[in-house]
């Protein structure tokens, strides 16, 4: 894994690697996937760096409620709200993870369907 000094999202954090900006707050940033699966789709990201959903720690409550708020603040901006939309987290091999800092997907804009993959 990673650390914070090679990682791909950490330096979209720092502003040396571009992304479009859809949200912003004091503890997450979001913005678009480059490889969307889904019309809309937008990562949700805690501007800390940690690995994986299992590594935040209690002192990480507001930022796990921000990233929360984070999602619903995307899904609101791009209109997804009304017709419904999916946030997700890949964690780990199994769970399909690929960038180890933690992200939560905002899918939307076309019928998602269940199970996943
Ligand atoms: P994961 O597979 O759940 O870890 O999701 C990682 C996501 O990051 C994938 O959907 C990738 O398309 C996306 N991704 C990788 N690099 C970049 C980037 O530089 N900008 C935006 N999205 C990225």
């Amino acid at each position: 894994m990673p650390t914070s000094s090679e990682c791909i999202f950490c330096k979209i954090v720092a502003g040396d690697i571009p992304c479009q900006k859809v949200y912003e707050d004091e503890h997450v940033i979001a913005f678009h996937d480059l490889y969307p699966v889904a019309p809309s789709h937008v990562l949700v990201i805690p501007k800390k760096h940690v690995s994986t959903l299992m590594d935040f720690s209690e002192a990480d409550t507001e930022q796990m409620g921000s990233i929360l708020r984070g999602a619903a603040q995307v899904a609101k901006k791009l209109g997804l709200d009304e017709d419904g939309f999916r946030v997700v987290n890949n964690m780990g091999e199994y769970g399909g993870q690929t960038v180890y800092h933690v992200h939560f997907h905002v899918l939307g804009g076309r019928q998602l369907t269940w199970p996943p993959g």
